[in-house]
């Protein structure tokens, strides 16, 4: 029998044990240098401005939806083919989420939908639209910014799937996922399936400053020590047992409050990241460009391996500015195929179950029936195993695995 190959995994290297263990002899496990040197270098690998660091995708998105002022009742939409934490964060504002179907061809958001929802209600109806690069396909975020635009909404964009993904805009020009070029806030995480780990983590990136500023306190418990955004007077913030001098009451430069003084001004949370994260993540970073030129390389020889077969519906292929996140493959007889593979030590996995069909999201009313392609499509996918480090031998015995199951079973599909 062969190691078990599941459908994602990290690569951790010598280098990466070593910046963690350097890390965990500084003088700093959170709140350090390490932090901001990662979020460097990432918003210089997406192209993006800003970007802040946090404890993972999942409170990301949460920052996101809060530095938006998602509120009580809110409509946002978003595609039912991703995981729940791309609707979620509405919730936890108390938002309302309005799936829109899937593109079957792309698996992506279909505009066309979204632009009828739009379309089908007075203006203000909705407040924000939440597109998914899935499976590291890249969403035409300009056509969605343009749309975005026209209806008065804002966008994140979840680019879990896709760092290093990219679409090309209608001058041809590759527009890199996250950039901030045209979602107003993006959002990533380093779980270890994705193409960066850190254990858990997350970043938001953006090219809005304001917004920048805002989830650095959000991050950080609504705290904030940036002297021109206090609040409190400079009397409260030196105390009555000392002497303000004219200047003092004056001035608000950064002299004149105590080093201690800080101001909670917002409810936010802890949702920091560490910096043996942080310098894993950077590290990890280093060798993104390889994992994508590796993850292409895999799905080409699993599209030329499964081209013409009668028991695919469809595969994703090869497409350019796709990250390969996942390889999905739409198949007959998926159930039977996913157990065979299962006995065979190969753990293919299923990505997504119809968000809109969670036991929690139906007791909004949604329905089977709601969104036929998110559905057809659910009842077909396969995501095989995709990640660096899966040798040319392993592909192959995945391949001939899934071959072997069709030949074996003729007829009875
Ligand atoms: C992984 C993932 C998340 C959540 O990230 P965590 O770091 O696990 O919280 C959100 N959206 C998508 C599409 C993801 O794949």
């Amino acid at each position: 029998m062969s190691n078990p190959i599941p459908y994602g995994r990290q690569n951790i290297t010598e280098e990466d044990i070593q910046v963690v263990i350097e890390t965990l002899k500084s003088d700093y496990l959170t709140q350090g240098p390490k932090i901001v040197e990662f979020e460097k270098a990432f918003a210089s690998y997406v192209g993006s401005e800003y970007a802040v660091a946090v404890s993972n995708g999942t409170a990301a998105l949460h920052l996101c939806a809060m530095a938006l002022n998602v509120q009580e009742g809110d409509k946002v939409i978003t595609t039912p083919i991703t995981f729940a934490a791309s609707a979620n964060c509405v919730r936890y504002c108390g938002g309302e989420l309005v799936f829109a179907d899937i593109d079957p061809e792309t698996y992506l958001l279909d505009i066309n939908k979204v632009r009828k929802l739009l379309e089908a209600s007075p203006k203000e109806t909705y407040k924000g639209i939440i597109p998914v690069d899935f499976a590291g396909r890249a969403v035409d975020l300009e056509a969605f910014r343009d749309l975005a635009v026209e209806h008065g909404l804002w966008m994140i964009e979840d680019s879990c799937h896709a760092p290093g993904g990219y679409f090309k805009d209608s001058k041809e020009q590759k527009q890199l996922c996250g950039n901030g070029n045209f979602a107003d806030l993006a959002i990533f995480s380093f779980h270890p399936v994705k193409h960066i780990a850190s254990g858990e983590g997350g970043m938001i990136t953006t090219n809005d400053m304001a917004l920048y500023d805002k989830l650095l306190m959000l991050r950080t418990h609504g705290i904030t020590k940036n002297v021109e955004m206090f609040k409190n007077s400079i009397e409260f913030a030196v105390g009555t047992s000392s002497q303000l001098t004219e200047v003092d009451i004056m001035s608000r430069g950064d002299e004149t409050y105590p080093a201690w003084y800080m101001e909670m001004q917002e409810l936010g949370y802890n949702y920091r990241l560490t910096d043996f994260q942080a310098a894993l993540g950077t590290s990890q970073l280093k060798r993104a460009d390889k994992g994508l030129v590796k993850r292409k390389k895999i799905a080409e020889t699993y599209f030329q391996a499964f081209l013409n077969k009668d028991f695919v519906k469809g595969q994703s292929g090869v497409v350019e500015g796709h990250a390969y996140h996942l390889y999905v493959l739409e198949v007959k007889n998926r159930l039977e195929l996913y157990n065979y593979l299962r006995e065979n030590n190969i753990y293919a996995q299923i990505h997504y179950i119809p968000c809109h069909l969670m036991p929690y999201y139906r007791q909004f009313g949604w329905i089977e029936g709601d969104m036929p392609n998110a559905e057809k499509y659910y009842q077909n996918c396969i995501s095989l195993p995709m990640y660096p480090t899966l040798t040319t031998e392993e592909q192959h015995f995945v391949i001939n695995t899934i071959i072997n199951f069709y030949k074996y079973n003729e007829g009875n599909y």
